[in-house]
C-alpha cells in the first residue's frame, strides 16, 4: 500500500527541487500517494495566518510531510511559516546530519566529517516573546524550560544509542547564562547518566564553533538550545559544500517534517538551476523514518556516485548541469 504524504513544494526553487525529489523518490519503487498542499508567500497574505489550515490539516492527516522553502518577510510581515508548522505540530526536535559528500570541492574536503546535530526546536530565544517596553527599548525574552530540555537530551541519546553513535558534545553558554542555559545543560547531564555507553562532553558554543572549523572531524553528536542550533547547524552546514546540500528533518511525537534547509533563493528560481541535493537528502531521511533502509540507502548511494562522478553538477557546486539533468544522473546511478 502506497504511503500517504503532505508534500509542501513551497515557493521560490521550492517546487523546482520538489518536482526533482519527486521523480527520484518514484524511481526507488517506493509507493507514495501524495497530498500536494500550495503554500507560498502569496497564499499567506491572503489568507492572513502564516500557517493557512489546509496546510496544518494535511499535516496532522498524513503524519508526514515533505516540505520546500517558503519566502518569509524579513523585519516585519507575516511570521515565519517554519517556526509556526514547529510549534502547532510540536516538532520537538530539529535533526540535521552533516557528512562529506564525496568529491565535492569544499573548503575540508580532505577531511572526513560525519556529524548529527540535534536543536531544540520550540523554545529558546523563538519563544516569540518580545516586546518594547518604552520607546527604543525592546525586550526579547529566552525560555528554557526541564521539559523540553530532557526532551531533546533524551532524543539525541535514543537516536545516538539505536545508531552506533558514541559521543555527544552538548552546547552552551552557561558560564554567562547561568540559569537558562545552565538548566539546559544541567537536563543533558542528568540524561546522560541514563547512557553510560555515550561519551558525554560538554563545550561553550563560542569555542565549540571555533573547533568546528579547526577540528570537524572529532564532532559525532552536536545537542543544542534553539538558537545556537540554529547558527551552529548552519556553520556545519558550510563545512560540507553549504545549505544547498544538507538535509534537515522536525520531528514530533506524532508529526514530521522532511525540509530543504536553505532559502526559496528567489535570485535563481524559474530558471532550472536549482541543486535539488538538499531536499533529496531530505527524502532519504524520511525513507528511513518510514522503514524503507533500503530504498534509503540506494538513493544515498546514487546521490553520492552522481557526486563522485561530477559531471552532473549543479552550478552552485561548480558544474554547469541544471535541476533535471542532476536529476537524471541520481535515477541514472540507482543500482
Ligand atoms: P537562500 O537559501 O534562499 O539563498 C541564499 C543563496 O544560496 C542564494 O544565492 C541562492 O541562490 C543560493 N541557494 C540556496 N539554495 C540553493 C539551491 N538549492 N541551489 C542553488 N543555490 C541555492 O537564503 P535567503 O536569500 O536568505 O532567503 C530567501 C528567502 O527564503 C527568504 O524569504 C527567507 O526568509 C526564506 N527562507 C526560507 C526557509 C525555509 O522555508 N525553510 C529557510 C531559509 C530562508
Amino acid at each position: 500500500m502506497a504511503y500517504k504524504i503532505t508534500l509542501i513544494p513551497g515557493d521560490g526553487i521550492g517546487p523546482e527541487v520538489a518536482d526533482a525529489t519527486v521523480r527520484v523518490l518514484e524511481a526507488t519503487g517506493v509507493a507514495i500517494d501524495w497530498e500536494k498542499v500550495e503554500l507560498s508567500a502569496s497564499i499567506i497574505e491572503k489568507s492572513g495566518t502564516s500557517l493557512p489550515p489546509h496546510v496544518l490539516e494535511s499535516i496532522e492527516r498524513t503524519g508526514i510531510a515533505l516540505k520546500g522553502p517558503v519566502t518569509t518577510p524579513i523585519a516585519g510581515g507575516f511570521k515565519s511559516v517554519n517556526v509556526a508548522i514547529r510549534k502547532q505540530l510540536d516538532l520537538f526536535a530539529n535533526v540535521r546530519p552533516v557528512f562529506t559528500l564525496p568529491g565535492l570541492k569544499t573548503r575540508f574536503q580532505d577531511v572526513n566529517i560525519d556529524m548529527v546535530i540535534f536543536r531544540e526546536n520550540t523554545e529558546d530565544l523563538y519563544s516569540g516573546l518580545e516586546h518594547e517596553v518604552v520607546k527604543d527599548v525592546v525586550e526579547s525574552l529566552k525560555i528554557i524550560t526541564r521539559y523540553a530540555s530532557i526532551r531533546i537530551a533524551r532524543y539525541a541519546f535514543e537516536y545516538s544509542k539505536k545508531n552506533g553513535r558514541r559521543k555527544i558534545t552538548a552546547v552552551h553558554k552557561a558560564n554567562i547564562m547561568k540559569l537558562s542555559d545552565g538548566l539546559f545543560i544541567r537536563c543533558c547531564r542528568e540524561i546522560a547518566t541514563e547512557y553510560p555507553e555515550i561519551a558525554y562532553n560538554e563545550l561553550i558554543v563560542d569555542n565549540a564553533s571555533m573547533q568546528l572549523v579547526m577540528r570537524p572531524e572529532t564532532f559525532d553528536v552536536l545537542l543544542l538550545p534553539n538558537l545556537y542550533g540554529d547558527i551552529v547547524s548552519d556553520l556545519a552546514a558550510g563545512l560540507v559544500g553549504g545549505l544547498g546540500v544538507v538535509p534537515g528533518a522536525n520531528m514530533g511525537e506524532n508529526h514530521a517534517v522532511f525540509e530543504a534547509v536553505h532559502g526559496s533563493a528567489p535570485d535563481i528560481a524559474g530558471h532550472g538551476i536549482a541543486n535539488p541535493t538538499a531536499l533529496m537528502s531530505s527524502s532519504i531521511l524520511m525513507l528511513r523514518h518510514l522503514g524503507e533502509g533500503a530504498a534509503a540507502d540506494r538513493l544515498q548511494r546514487a546521490l553520492a556516485k552522481t557526486f563522485r562522478e561530477g559531471t552532473h553538477l549543479t552550478r552552485d557546486l561548480g558544474g554547469s548541469c541544471g535541476t533535471n539533468d542532476f536529476t537524471d544522473s541520481v535515477i541514472h546511478n540507482l543500482d
